[in-house]
């Protein structure tokens, strides 16, 4: 059985910013909140937000995202939302504003804690229609979660956990390459690696969805065809809008679900003693997770390799480590700064992760450590 579901209005390319002003009227969002973070607040590009409709001119907006989302700040950005009696929102950046305002979407349309809401304690039926709308426009390439319908917050115990819904699917994204122009090399790297990592994950996925796999090979092909090009040159305006369009196809594959990868990097962004950026652990993760699930998905690496135009007997694993190198980024856990007493820890809380559940290969807490130990360095 394929279940095979599109439900978010895009609006893609150079200039687009100004279709949020259409959006506005179409959802109804007459006193919408900003949510954005400190880096992106310093820019200019709020006030070109603000500039798109006398809605957004004078609009509550709350700056304080942090690096990995957290039920913390989705209760601070609540308190404004209510403050102001806000009807819907705009998130404005990567996919830590995008993920935080949908906690706030579905916290403003139902009663706490957040935790009732999570996938893996049974919260998918629990999140209804009364989630408000949101409107995303992503200023990196690489989440996909403007068409995504999964948040990932971490509670305040700790734990990273995936609140997933098709009501969290933004009403609309707005993807405007223009916005991710000035973005600085390292996060083109780190966040590319993550629509790479998507598009792979979901590919993998045993979930029948020829459609998605479809998108997500192609998307593939964007990625690897541009990430390096718009490194070396932020202001490629043709790369980055490809970029741009493989992160959105690395998002709307999302539904066949992630793998290994993402079960392994969700409890590691989640750690509260040093700050990981997710698309930086994914390309480090990805070359393990490429050797241990091999053995059971042989026709679709061959598939891989074809579109990566490889060899036939190339080694995925080797061909992606040496992609993340040529990046600059760096090619170990140890060397991002993971303690490594936290790796017994990470590998069971991966096993209890949503995202293992559609990896191609079953994965004990014992296979996730070798892979962790793998990816150690
Ligand atoms: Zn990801």
């Amino acid at each position: 059985m394929a279940t095979i579901s599109y439900l978010t209005t895009v609006q893609f390319g150079f200039g687009e910013l100004k279709a949020v002003a259409d959006g506005l009227a179409q959802f109804g969002i007459s006193r919408p909140l900003i949510v954005t973070d400190r880096g992106l607040a310093a820019t200019d590009l709020i006030g070109r937000l603000r500039a798109v409709s006398p809605v957004l001119g004078n609009a509550a907006l709350f700056a304080e995202t942090p690096t990995n989302p957290t039920e913390e700040a989705v209760l601070a950005a609540l308190a404004v939302y209510r403050e102001h009696d806000c009807d819907g929102l705009i998130a404005i950046g990567g996919g830590s504003p995008i993920d935080l305002a949908k906690g706030v979407a579905l916290l403003a349309g139902h009663d706490g804690p957040l935790e009732t809401y999570a996938a893996i304690l049974g919260g998918i039926p629990k999140i209804t229609a009364k989630v408000a709308p949101v409107i995303a426009i992503p200023t990196t390439a690489g989440t996909g979660s403007e068409v995504g319908r999964a948040a990932l917050i971490t509670l305040d115990d700790g734990r990273k956990l995936g609140f997933i819904s098709p009501h969290l699917i933004p009403k609309l994204a707005i993807c405007d390459p223009e916005l991710t122009l000035g973005l600085p090399a390292w996060l083109t790297a780190a966040t590319g690696m993550d629509a790479i990592t998507h598009c792979i994950e979901t590919y993998l996925s045993p979930r029948d969805n020829p459609v998605a796999e479809a998108i997500a090979l192609d998307g593939l092909k964007r990625a690897v065809g541009h990430i390096e090009r718009a490194v070396v040159d932020g202001s490629d305006r043709e790369a980055r809008k490809e970029m741009l369009m493989a992160a959105l196809q690395g998002g709307l594959t999302f539904q066949k679900g992630l793998g290994a990868v993402h079960a392994l990097s969700h409890p590691l962004g989640g750690l509260k003693q040093v700050s990981l950026h997710h698309g930086t652990l994914n390309a480090v993760l990805l070359p393990a997770v490429l050797r241990f699930n091999e053995p059971s998905a042989k026709g679709k690496y061959a598939e891989i390799r074809r579109t990566l135009g490889l060899s036939a007997d190339a080694d995925l694993a080797e061909w992606i480590a040496g992609l993340t190198a040529r990046l600059g980024m760096p090619a170990s856990l140890s060397a991002m700064g993971v303690p490594r007493e936290v790796l017994p820890a990470i590998a069971e809380a991966a096993v209890k992760d949503h995202s293992s559940a559609s990896n191609p290969r079953a994965a004990s807490a014992a296979d996730y450590e070798t892979m962790l130990e793998e990816s150690f360095g």
